[in-house]
């Protein structure tokens, strides 16, 4: 436990002294209240019948008629598939844990493909933990951390404690905090005129945002100006924090590393566990129910996002069908791009996405279909827009071009790359000129295997 004490004025305290991702324009499925798409909307650009069938899907959700089942996207690359199971755990709720993999990443050297897919389980399953925690939150006035006494006289240049002034519109208050405390001071990047939280028996101090009363002029855009605590400096105040399992697995599995929640947690596991066992994961599934059922913790559970489903095998579909029973399941999410294809693992299965009958059984399956041009060009202005990219009619007409000859994401790809040189050359526009340098530079999958034929050697 962290000492805080409360430092009663004398005075000398009171003067002043946490993949950009591809996907980050989606924003939902776009749908309106009757569950029909929008053209645009949502950051998404056409692709309707899967959208509203996702939207579906969301529906059965919420109403807990997904249990047991699966969901599988079926379309060719770059069709939206990752997007649309992004935009179904974005329509499911704020914080939903959304957890994507490719099939083939479940196959290491190191880690068992069972326990790998475990795993993933547990990051796709959020759990949202309310507690009345006492706190002190104000605006800090003064931050002064104390160098220990050196016993030859003078001082060295251990900290002994820190003082932290804190101002809220009630009262003032001066803490002496634990040597300890500024390791997160310095991490939160904590100075004078910033809103903070501490909280009072671990000593974290959470940054909250900037005080209002240092907003300029000139900096006004890029901070977060926050208005000073209304209450007294010291009260209790509802934290909510979200995890997932596989963070409680490993905080407990590694206690040292702790954040926060977990601790809370972790003093119920014994210390110095360094792997995550299954019986580690029994442990936090009790501890975790306990608190489900004290009201203290809720259960998120999110979507598992597996790619090229194709690339796994009969063992692992039949370890998919089991956990899919879970009382404590996410929803699974399939996505491929293949047609009928030998189920791996066996020699004569043939099956559609390489997906064993048993568990085809078990799926709801949405189609993906190709764009037009016309949707590529308006995707690609969307995203040119999240990236603070101007483009000239020109360069998205090239682009959209190059996306329906290639893939749209060699062309979205293609953005930031135009987008560096025009800056280079000085323009604040990308012009067709850039995307056809940006082009030289970065081949598509296509010329790429080209080359590959016509050369011997690569280089
Ligand atoms: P793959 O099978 O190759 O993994 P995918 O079908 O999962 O591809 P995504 O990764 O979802 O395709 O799409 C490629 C890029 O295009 C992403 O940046 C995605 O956000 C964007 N995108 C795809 N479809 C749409 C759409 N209808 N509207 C807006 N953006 C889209």
């Amino acid at each position: 436990m962290v000492q805080i004490s409360e430092v009663k004025d004398s005075g000398a305290g009171t003067q002043g002294s946490t993949r950009t991702a591809a996907h980050t324009h989606i924003k939902g499925l776009g749908l309106d209240s009757q569950g029909v798409a929008k053209a645009v909307e949502g950051g998404f650009v056409g692709q309707i019948e899967a959208r509203e069938a996702c939207g579906v899907i969301v529906d059965l959700i919420k109403v807990k008629k997904m249990s047991g089942k699966a969901i599988l996207l079926a379309g060719g690359p770059s069709t939206g598939k990752t997007a649309l199971a992004l935009a179904i755990s974005q329509e499911l709720g704020p914080k939903v844990p959304f957890c994507p993999v490719v099939g083939s990443e479940l196959y290491s050297v190191e880690v068992k493909k069972t326990e790998a897919l475990m795993e993933n389980f547990r990051r796709a399953i959020g759990l949202r933990i309310k507690e009345t925690k006492e706190v002190y939150e104000g605006e800090v006035t003064e931050l002064a951390p104390q160098a220990a006494e050196n016993p030859l006289g003078g001082y060295g240049k251990t900290i002994a404690h820190v003082i932290v002034g804190l101002k809220s519109a009630k009262g003032t208050k001066t803490l002496r905090l634990d040597p300890t405390v500024y390791e997160s001071i310095e991490r939160e990047n904590v100075s004078v005129g910033d809103v903070v939280y501490i909280e009072a028996n671990t000593g974290a101090v959470k940054r909250v945002g900037r005080s209002d009363a240092y907003a300029t002029e000139f900096d006004l855009e890029a901070e977060e100006y926050v208005p000073l605590p209304k209450g007294e400096v010291h009260k209790k105040k509802e934290i909510v924090q979200d995890v997932t399992l596989h963070d409680l697995d490993v905080a407990n599995a590694r206690p040292q590393g702790g954040q926060d929640v977990v601790s809370m947690m972790g003093q119920l596991m014994k210390p110095k566990k360094t792997e995550i066992t299954e019986k580690l994961r029994h442990e936090v599934n009790r501890v975790v129910a306990k608190y489900i059922d004290q009201g203290v913790a809720e259960l998120i559970p999110g979507v598992l996002f597996i790619d090229e489903v194709n690339m796994l095998d009969i063992e692992i579909f039949t370890y998919l069908n089991r956990a899919l029973e879970s009382s404590i399941a996410p929803v699974v999410v399939l996505a491929s791009n293949r047609g009928m294809t030998t189920v791996r693992g066996t020699d004569d299965v043939v099956s559609p996405h390489g997906v064993p009958p048993d568990l085809i059984d078990r799926l709801l399956i949405v189609r993906t279909l190709p764009y037009s041009k016309e949707e590529i060009r308006t995707i690609i202005e969307r995203r040119s827009l999240v990236e603070n990219l101007k483009c000239e009619a020109t360069a998205l007409d090239l682009l959209a071009d190059m996306g329906t000859a290639t893939s749209l994401r060699y062309a979205l790809q293609l953005l930031s790359p135009s987008g560096i040189i025009a800056k280079t050359a000085g323009r604040s526009e990308i012009t067709s000129g850039d995307v056809n340098e940006a082009k030289l530079l970065f081949l598509d999958a296509k010329r790429s295997t080209q080359i590959l034929q016509t050369s011997d050697n690569y280089l």
